[in-house]
């Protein structure tokens, strides 16, 4: 037996479940799947379907039925548990609850109540698709999935275009092929970017390569299988200051400050913003 059944602190605990592999499940998690007087799920069949391979007994518990839009009479049933001094314990379908999940209306709820709000963490597809793409990881930008409408998914890709940090996307296999044309069209087609596939599975597989060379591979041969797509963040061109100077200077002369920046920032691919900045800078002076 891999687990303990301990008394648990009255008050809502989130378990993260296996993304993939069941032996990805905690011994904590399992503990407090053993333990808490309450089970509530996204999916009430997968908890129960991950307890029974792990031999944690029901013992007379049944498993509720929990998302954020499930309406106000299920978050009462679980308030109500927590308000009596219960330990309740959440899980979604896979991965960790609230990243892409469900959990956030249920955590707020049960904190603004003054509840303890507590976790035993497991795997997210988030962090193990960012340890595995070969890109950097010192800052990152999760989106989550994009719009599903093709103008509002590139608008959204238009404004993370400067974001200082690789960005992380979940993805569903319909939508990867037109996903990857897209970003590889608005954040350019020689991004370093990763497509990791089927996580901690059996047919697991990660592909790395510029976003231009991805959506030509996935458009030629799809793909199947739960998608995290991660895209290095915008590299600035090692910049001569002098020449980026040189030619601000050029164009004021013609130009406004507004055009001037225009057409210096994409002559040097830096950001608008930036140029723009200096160009007031330069004017000022
Ligand atoms: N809460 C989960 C987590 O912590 O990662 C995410 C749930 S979200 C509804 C499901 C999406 O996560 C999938 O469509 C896919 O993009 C990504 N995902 C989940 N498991 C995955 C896996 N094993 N491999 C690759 N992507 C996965």
């Amino acid at each position: 037996m891999n687990f303990r059944s301990t008394p648990l602190a009255p008050g809502l605990h989130f378990v993260g479940t296996p993304i993939g592999t069941a032996r990805d499940i905690t011994l904590r998690a399992l503990d407090v799947l053993a333990s808490a007087d309450v089970l509530a799920a996204e999916d009430t069949r997968s908890l129960r379907h991950l307890m029974e391979i792990h031999g944690v007994p029901l013992n007379g518990r049944t498993v509720l039925s929990y998302h954020d839009h499930s309406g106000a009479g299920a978050r009462e049933r679980l308030m109500q548990a927590l308000a009596g001094g219960q330990s309740v314990a959440y899980a979604s379908e896979a991965g960790m609850p609230l990243i892409a999940d469900p959990g956030y209306g249920l955590s707020r709820a049960a904190a603004e109540a003054g509840h303890l709000v507590t976790s035993a963490p497991g795997p997210s597809a988030v962090l193990t698709a960012l340890t595995l793409a070969g890109l950097p990881t010192d800052a990152f930008f999760f989106d989550g999935f994009l719009p599903s409408a093709r103008t509002a998914r590139r608008n959204r890709l238009a404004e993370l275009r400067e974001i200082p940090g690789t960005l992380v996307f979940y993805e569903s296999p319909k939508r990867i092929a037109q996903t990857l044309a897209d970003a590889a069209e608005v954040l350019g087609p020689d991004r370093p970017s990763a497509l990791a596939r089927e996580l901690t599975k059996k047919f697991e597989e990660i592909r790395r390569g510029g976003l231009g060379q991805l959506a030509e591979e996935i458009a030629e041969k799809p793909v199947k299988g739960e998608i995290v797509l991660v895209v290095d963040r915008a590299r600035q061109p090692s910049l001569n200051a002098a020449d980026l100077e040189q030619d601000l200077r050029d164009a004021l002369q013609t130009m406004t400050i507004r055009d001037a920046a225009d057409l210096v920032s994409r002559a040097h691919g830096l950001p608008r913003r930036q140029v723009y900045q200096a160009a007031l800078k330069m004017e000022k002076d």
